[in-house]
């Protein structure tokens, strides 16, 4: 295939928020359009009116947009094989429903939910397929003149595929290889309701794939036991020589490898699943990666490597690294285990390697919760200071205090306070200040008051030049009390760059405040 033939597709059910999992589907589909040179498009497939969410479109959209994940065409973007919402692609179905039926690959049934339920009561394992359409109510069973008055009558039917028995189907997927399947085992799915007037997912999406001229199918693996049917459908249409290649993606585990991850894991152990924070109708919120203080490029990091990587151990990628590098034949078969604790590593990674002045302004937010207001600028020295630093945490799985690398922006607040907020009393009984505040340290902190206010410049360096000098040439250990003096407990930076942040003014001010105080 050349690579300008390559169009792939995301095509979620507006339903709700969009799972990591789609995601992570989203963007190996991105990943592999951009390294062919080829087109991404949007589909929304809503013909399932029961399950439509408000706002679910919007919030879709809204999470690529912060992900850095761009479509060509699609709905909202554009192009020339519209519409894209397939509750407005209605009118197209029909004919391609009337085409199978013509052709005898289809038929139309009228069993009623009762009948169905009744026949599942009789017969165990029932399946409507070759072994039992014979004996339910369908145009196979009753005659033609029977059929035509049924449906003048205003009957509701469903138009089933007829799916021929005992043939071995074989699904070429790109990362699983040829997958068999008996026609057997596979139901006469319905892909048509009266009811509606709609197609059911089954049909829309051949439907739709073909029509868009969709290249390759890249999808969770929960739809793999659908790629016999859908191989079935194109060789039905006619179209085998257009199929799309697939490619099933391995599902995302929960952080212990047993089962698939939901939402639940992540209530419980206080991770999010879904990209953006989601108001539910209910009143109810669940937490978004970008609520929760990640960083885009953290996320596309985290996720292109649940399910494939790049051959070594190279885990820092760029997006456009990705686009080089990303691999589908080499995307695993085997679940990929959801390590959000690997998840905080890369989100540190990315902290770590952006500009403190570009963080500065989720801190500046941050910081006016806490009732401070502060510029750019003094927020972005904070996060410089600090970003290194590590942080308690309680983790969630066992009640316990645990420290980490400070990951987040938000994990700095509790790291820095004191930048902001002078001690306005000392805790005598607080250890460090019991050790380090000592029956000398009012006249070490009076001599390095009096050393750093002849000073005009008040950098790091130019507080050693005086301070250092001096400590050598006395023997004197000023640090830890200097330190209960600016912060009032034994945390913080180093000496000489709180002092500079906080600046010589104040610096003074509580060196002063604590010889009184103390
Ligand atoms: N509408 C399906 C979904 O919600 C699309 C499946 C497919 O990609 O074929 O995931």
């Amino acid at each position: 295939m050349s690579a300008s033939n390559v169009r792939v597709r995301f095509a979620p059910s507006p339903t709700g928020p969009l799972h990591i999992g789609g995601v992570r589907t989203a963007l190996y589909n991105y990943l592999f359009a951009r390294q062919h040179g080829g087109k991404l498009i949007f589909r929304i497939e809503d013909t399932d009116s029961n399950r439509f969410v408000p706002g679910a479109e919007e919030y879709i959209i809204e999470s690529f947009r912060w992900l850095g994940i761009d479509f060509d065409e699609g709905v909202t973007f554009g192009g020339d094989k519209g519409p894209y919402r397939q509750s407005e692609r209605r009118h197209i179905y029909k004919k391609y429903v009337d085409q199978l039926l013509a052709e005898g690959k289809a038929y139309i049934a009228f069993d009623t939910p009762e009948q169905l339920n009744e026949k599942r009561e009789q017969i165990p394992n029932f399946q409507y397929d070759a072994t039992t359409r014979g004996m339910m109510t369908n145009s196979l069973t009753l005659d033609a003149a029977e059929v035509e008055a049924r449906i003048a009558r205003g009957e509701q039917y469903v138009v089933r595929f007829k799916i021929e028995p005992g043939e071995d189907v074989h699904v070429d997927d790109i990362i699983r290889g040829d997958v068999v399947i008996n026609s057997s085992i596979l139901d006469d799915k319905v892909l048509y309701k009266s009811a509606d007037q709609l197609p059911t997912y089954h049909l829309a999406n051949i439907v739709d794939d073909h029509l868009m001229e969709i290249s390759h199918v890249i999808r969770g693996e929960e739809w793999l036991p659908s790629a016999p049917l859908h191989v079935l459908l194109y060789r039905a249409f006619g179209w085998a020589d257009t199929m799309p290649r697939f490619a099933h993606l391995p599902l995302l585990l929960k952080p212990t490898g047993n089962g698939k991850l939901s939402k639940r894991d992540g209530d419980k152990l206080g991770f999010p699943v879904f990209p953006l924070e989601w108001h539910g109708e209910d009143g109810t919120v669940s937490a978004g990666y970008r609520e929760s203080g990640y960083l885009p490029q953290a996320v596309v990091n985290f996720l292109a490597l649940l399910g494939w990587n790049p051959g070594d151990d190279t885990e820092l990628l760029s997006m456009d690294e990705l686009i080089q590098k990303f691999d589908l034949s080499k995307c695993s078969k085997a679940g990929a285990k959801f390590d959000y604790v690997k998840g905080w590593w890369f989100n540190r990674e990315y902290l770590l390697a952006t500009p403190a002045l570009k963080l500065a302004p989720s801190f500046v937010d941050l910081l006016a919760q806490h009732g401070i207001t502060t510029t750019a600028e003094r927020a972005a020295a904070v996060i410089d200071m600090m970003k290194t630093k590590n942080v308690e945490y309680v983790d969630a799985q066992s009640g316990q205090t645990k420290k980490r690398s400070v990951s987040f922006i938000a994990d700095l607040w509790p790291l820095c306070d004191f930048c902001f907020i002078a001690p306005t009393s000392f805790d005598r009984e607080d250890k460090f200040v019991k050790k380090n505040w000592k029956d000398d340290s009012a006249a070490v902190m009076s001599e390095v008051a009096r050393l750093l206010e002849g000073l005009d410049d008040f950098g790091v360096e130019a507080q050693k030049a005086v301070i250092d000098p001096w400590c050598e040439a006395t023997g004197a250990k000023p640090w830890n009390a200097w330190r209960v003096a600016l912060v009032g407990e034994g945390k913080g930076p180093d000496m000489y760059e709180l002092s500079a942040f906080l600046g010589k003014e104040e610096t003074l001010r509580r060196i002063r405040f604590a010889i009184d105080n103390l």
